[in-house]
């Protein structure tokens, strides 16, 4: 009997996919993540142009695994998007940025804002927003210090409800910036409808902004529009001096990625701003 409940168990391992294996231990594992307090969160700085700072970073989660170390999101975030788990993941998102501008108070990284992720689905939570402004309030962190990053995702399901819910944000004085913008499927009229600060032009326009015209003028076009609507621009995923120099040129706001820095921890954030690596 044992060696038939062994060979039931290969036959059951093999007849799957890796991959789908791997997807329901991490999913298990992500239910005691939380409660284990395994998440932690990297940040990348933003380097405004037009003072030569930094005066924003973006929280990006990490997960420190038990046995498989440290997992990027592309790992977990979407499983847990399917799973429902995401709401409680922003949650500790929202509660751990507050946390760290507050543990930041008399460093270097004082005067920095936080951009966090949120997922489309963490906006159907129509508790999210009282949620956010019970977490600034008992953390004591004015609302201007953080900021929220959404994708274009919410402009095509749900729009009413997510109109509603991010004007509440915007009233509370939250930042909004559409992340990863020009790859969605979405119009452009969302633009003047919903109340956004900041646009984040995606990488894939940035990689080759220099070698390539369309890339160019896209991203030209697009610095040009956000300006006309009073909207700010974040150039994401800037790796070269030339990339630099150009989006400098066309005056994009704010630059990111990793010719500045890549995500790190808070702890080496406060050293690099503290010996002047980043200012
Ligand atoms: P994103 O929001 O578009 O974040 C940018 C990603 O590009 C990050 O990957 C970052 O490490 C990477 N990156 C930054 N600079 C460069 C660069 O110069 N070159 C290249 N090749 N990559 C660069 P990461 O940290 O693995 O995050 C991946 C995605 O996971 C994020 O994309 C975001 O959609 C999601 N994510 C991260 N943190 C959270 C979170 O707390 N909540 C939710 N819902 N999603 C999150
Ligand atoms: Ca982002
Ligand atoms: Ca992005
Ligand atoms: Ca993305």
């Amino acid at each position: 009997a044992k060696e038939q409940g062994r060979n039931s168990y290969q036959f059951y391992t093999e007849g799957m996919q890796d991959r789908e294996v791997l997807r329901l231990e991490l999913d298990r594992d992500l239910s005691q993540a939380l409660a284990n307090d395994e998440f932690v969160l990297y940040f990348q700085p933003q380097l405004n142009l037009e003072t030569g700072r930094i005066n924003s970073v973006e929280a990006l989660i990490r997960w420190q695994h038990p046995v498989r170390g440290l997992l990027p999101p592309a790992e977990f975030i979407p499983l847990a998007e399917e799973s429902g788990r995401i709401t409680e993941i922003g949650r500790w998102v929202v509660r751990a940025a507050c946390r760290q501008l507050t543990r930041w108070k008399g460093t270097p990284c004082e005067h920095l804002r936080i951009a966090v992720n949120l997922s489309g689905r963490e906006l159907d939570d129509d508790t999210l927003i009282d949620h956010i402004r019970q977490t600034l309030n008992s953390e004591g962190v004015a609302p201007s210090r953080l900021e929220v990053e959404l994708t274009e995702e919410i402009f095509i399901q749900n729009i009413e409800h997510n109109l509603n819910q991010l004007s509440q944000l915007h009233q509370l004085g939250v930042h909004l910036a559409i992340d990863d913008f020009g790859v969605g499927y979405s119009s452009l009229g969302y633009l003047r409808d919903f109340p956004v600060d900041l646009l984040k032009i995606d990488r894939s326009f940035i990689t080759d902004v220099t070698e390539r015209h369309d890339d160019a003028v896209i991203t030209r076009a697009v610095i040009n529009l956000a300006h006309n609507l009073g909207i700010q621009v974040v150039a994401e995923g800037v790796e070269t001096e030339e990339q630099l120099h150009f989006l400098k040129a066309h005056r994009c706001n704010l630059v990111q990625g990793y010719l500045i820095s890549c995500p790190i921890p808070a702890h080496d954030l406060e050293q690099a701003l503290e010996e002047g690596i980043l200012s």
